[in-house]
């Protein structure tokens, strides 16, 4: 996970979220296994605009792994309710509450939510500030110098998002591999190509 700066909320969401959210809302209400679609502005489903406006912001990198890069090619890209749309309709058509995610954490998170999740967008979120890597395993860890709390919120995050799991450690490590072997202007330069860039930003600062 890696630092992100949310942009501003766009106007065409501000002026149709409480419409789309209360027809929603009702919709769950009458039948509450009824399926989530998401709406058209102008003739473009909200989802792709979201998908462009949220890749800005994190250089087509999913806001939750930082991997996938780009999205759209290397995994598909989603947008992910942080507080799941089925228990919370409220929040379906919230800017705070929407993310760009690939494949993988989306399917991973599914309906999953827990208080101690962490955003990538909270203002004073550093990864070092609740995570460290492990350079054997390339596991993510809680960092143990982090006051318990944080530790807990890492724990979280790490098992709801699956961010060890499947093929993740391994991915991470092979990504850093490749980073470490460029000149250091080449690593300047590629930063923003690469996947887990928390990683080599580690990196950059050791240098
Ligand atoms: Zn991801």
């Amino acid at each position: 996970m890696r630092k992100m700066l949310r942009p501003e909320c766009p106007d065409w969401l501000a002026e149709n979220q409480s419409r789309w959210t209360q027809t929603y809302c009702q919709r769950r209400e009458q039948n509450p296994s009824a399926n989530f679609a998401w709406p058209q502005h102008e003739g473009r489903k909200i989802n792709h605009n979201l998908q462009q406006l949220l890749g800005e912001s994190t250089d087509g990198h999913c806001s939750y792994c930082d991997g996938g890069f780009p999205l759209g090619s290397a995994s598909r890209d989603t947008i992910d309710h942080f507080k799941p749309k089925e228990a919370y309709c409220t929040e379906a058509f919230t800017w705070e509450n929407l993310y760009l995610a690939c494949d993988c954490c989306q399917q991973v998170k599914s309906n999953r939510y827990s208080d101690n999740l962490l955003r990538p967008d909270l203002l004073d979120f550093d990864f070092s500030s609740y995570f460290q890597f492990n350079y054997r395993n390339g596991h993510l860890e809680p960092n143990p110098l982090a006051d318990e709390e944080k530790q807990q919120q890492a724990i979280e995050t790490i098992r709801l998002l699956g961010l060890n799991e499947h093929e993740r450690p391994w991915a991470r490590l092979s990504e850093l591999n490749k980073f470490t072997c460029l000149s250091m202007d080449k690593q300047r330069e590629l930063l923003g190509t690469f996947n887990y860039r928390f990683l080599m930003e580690m990196e950059l600062q050791d240098q």
